[in-house]
């Protein structure tokens, strides 16, 4: 598979943008909507591996991890759930699929000085990946899906406008999101900030 340019969806776009220029001033909420992805897909993979046993692959320790680097300026967040395959990387982070993102923009729009509804708005109309953005110039993750013989998937973007999505030589399924934090997001690179932060939510 060769690198591939795709656009984003137009709501998308509008929502990046609205991410990337920080309306919200409670940014660490990203970590719990990350955390919660990589939760759900954990709970998949485990709900699928009831019928097929052999999806588990003999890895049957399900495990979040959260890696800061301070000299890379980068926070991960991996875990060995379902992953996505290329088509499914696609519709679930090329477009926003609810029909209530319009719905979901204006309310953001109206709640910009209302901090107390952040946490409710996010999540609650599913663009929880997107939060990334907020703390993140640029986003790299890495999938591959338990049970699928295709080749892991990369997604990358700066959350202007585009996203590429290129092979990449991963071998073990689940998910690994490398966050290349903005130079005022330094915080979540202390171990226990990123505690304190998992710990409130
Ligand atoms: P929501 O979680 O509310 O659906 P998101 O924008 O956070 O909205 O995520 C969109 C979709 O992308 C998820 O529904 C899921 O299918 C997929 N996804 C996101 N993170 C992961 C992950 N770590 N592993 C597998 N799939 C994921």
């Amino acid at each position: 598979m060769a690198k591939e340019t795709h656009e984003f969806q137009a709501e998308t776009k509008q929502l990046l943008d609205l991410m990337v220029h920080s309306i919200y001033t409670n940014h660490e909420i990203f970590l719990r909507e990350l955390i919660s992805n990589a939760s759900d897909a954990i709970d998949k993979l485990h709900y699928q591996s009831l019928t097929n046993g052999d999806l588990l692959e003999g890895d049957t320790a399900f495990e979040i991890h959260l890696t800061p680097d301070a000299d890379a300026h980068t926070l991960t967040i991996s875990d060995n759930g379902l992953g996505m395959n290329k088509q499914d990387l696609m519709e679930n982070l090329g477009t926003i699929a609810q029909s209530g993102t319009k719905a979901f923009l204006e309310k953001l729009k109206e709640a910009q000085d209302a901090d107390s509804t952040d946490k409710d708005l996010i999540g609650q109309f599913g663009v929880g990946f997107y939060s990334a953005f907020m703390v993140a110039s640029k986003v790299e993750l890495v999938t591959k899906k338990a049970g699928s013989e295709l080749p892991a998937v990369k997604w990358t973007s700066s959350g202007e406008g585009s996203y590429e999505i290129d092979a990449d030589a991963r071998t073990e399924q689940g998910t690994t999101i490398t966050l290349h934090l903005k130079d005022d997001a330094a915080q979540y690179l202390d171990s226990w900030k990123i505690g304190e932060i998992v710990r409130r939510y």
